[in-house]
């Protein structure tokens, strides 16, 4: 796919930003980030200024791409984003879009403003976290050039990592693991769930050649991949209590939780109660369902709400036909599918005491946002599902991750710091 970066151009361009603006950029190093198993390393960058304005103590915000290798727009959209929010803090400007015409439908998505005191607040109000490339090893497997016809899909449509296959099995699809599915909350799903109902249909595998695989449950644990040590390692760390964990595709902005459906009435119903074990059943079931206080229930629906609503009046432009394809839901997290172990129900998770050994955390709020396009809709919705063409696809889809990531960024940044509290 010509045109996106590979792990290596990532980490480039992250290292010349950090040269660049040494006062507001400064990378991670080698002591906090560990590389793939196949040795890709792009990191992150913290972003933040201390001004008379900066509030002490400050939010901590993280935002990831590419977790998923396949999701081939994330990345290179938080790589612009940062480029720009770095140019437009050191020239004191607002940021303007141009406006975009897709060249097939020739539909013209108007101009935006991102305005200065959301570039200004990013900046100075937050400490800001950003991970373009998870999964570097994944995305370079994705773009590797000189494939065989016959391997061609395989590698187009990759997820996982590239942890090598355990051993005895031979079939290529035996590599990797899913790094969304390799978190601490419920990683061993069949001893937290009923996997007897047929219904239950979770997203989720203990099969090595499947695309959802967990990791090994016989003798591994979760956090076995050196990607998700890296990103479980930052968010306790660095206490992330705002985490955007950004992929393709289906237009969406989900909220907690994935694990199974919410409840706000019976806190003892959680998962870090083992009484539960093997009783919890999915959304197609009542039995059990996970609790979240109400209030933060509605404040995350609310916080989804208003990314999508933004994408849709920034980035959408003005006509119907392009108003359409910019319509982001705001839902439930397992409403899409129910899933143990993801990036964002961990990372949310953190802010219940239990998980992290009685230490009250300020509150977390974890989001994702599924952009692309909704193929639900039909092939002309498509918009180049996870390998949008660089050209007719891309510039689109950087739009809405851009104003996605500000929405968030404006929302941490307006909101003032709460001190550790346990739910
Ligand atoms: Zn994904």
């Amino acid at each position: 796919m010509a045109g996106y970066l590979t792990s290596a151009a990532v980490k480039a361009r992250l290292d010349t930003l950090a040269t660049t603006y040494p006062a507001l950029c400064k990378r991670s190093g080698p002591a906090d980030w560990a590389a793939g198993w196949g040795g890709g390393l792009s990191g992150y960058v913290k972003v933040g200024a201390s001004t008379a304005a900066s509030p002490s103590p400050r939010w901590a915000v993280l935002i990831t791409g590419g977790v998923h290798a396949r999701e081939l727009a994330p990345p290179d959209a938080l790589m612009t984003f940062l480029e720009k929010m770095l140019a437009a803090y050191t020239a004191s400007s607002a940021i303007t879009y141009p406006a975009w015409t897709d060249p097939v439908s020739k539909i013209v998505y108007n101009s935006f403003t991102i305005p200065w005191p959301w570039v200004r607040r990013a900046v100075e109000y937050l400490d800001l976290y950003v991970v373009p490339l998870v999964n570097d090893d994944g995305r370079d497997f994705v773009l590797a050039s000189g494939v065989p016809p016959a391997d061609q899909q395989l590698h187009k449509m990759w997820r996982k990592n590239r942890r090598a296959a355990p051993s005895g099995l031979t079939d290529p699809k035996a590599v990797g693991v899913d790094i969304n599915r390799n978190f601490d909350i419920l990683w061993n799903f069949p001893l937290h769930y009923d996997t007897s109902l047929s219904d239950l249909a979770m997203h989720a595998s203990t099969n090595p050649v499947d695309e959802n695989y967990i990791g090994d449950v016989t003798s591994g644990s979760a956090e076995s991949e050196p990607e998700v040590k890296n990103l479980a390692n930052l968010m306790r760390s660095k206490q992330i209590s705002y985490y955007l964990d950004v992929h393709l595709v289906g237009r969406d902005v989900l909220y907690p939780w994935g694990i199974e459906s919410n409840q706000n009435a019976t806190p003892a119903m959680n998962f870090t109660s083992a009484s539960f074990d093997g009783k919890r059943d999915g959304i197609s079931h009542a039995g059990y369902k996970e609790y979240i206080p109400k209030d933060m229930e509605a404040a995350s629906a609310a916080a989804a709400r208003h990314i999508a609503d933004q994408i849709l009046d920034k980035a959408g432009g003005s006509d119907p036909r392009g108003r359409a394809r910019s319509t982001y839901k705001a839902i439930p997290s397992a409403q899409m599918y129910v899933a143990s172990g993801t990036t964002a129900d961990y990372c949310f998770s953190r802010w219940f005491a239990p998980v992290t050994g009685g230490a009250p955390t300020s509150p977390v709020m974890a989001l994702v946002l599924e952009a692309g396009g909704d193929p639900k809709l039909g092939p002309a919705y498509n918009e180049g599902y996870f390998s949008p063409d660089y050209v007719k696809n891309y510039p689109k889809l950087e739009r809405e991750v851009h104003v996605g990531a500000w929405t968030f960024l404006s929302m941490a940044s307006a909101t003032a710091f709460v001190q550790p509290v346990a739910p």
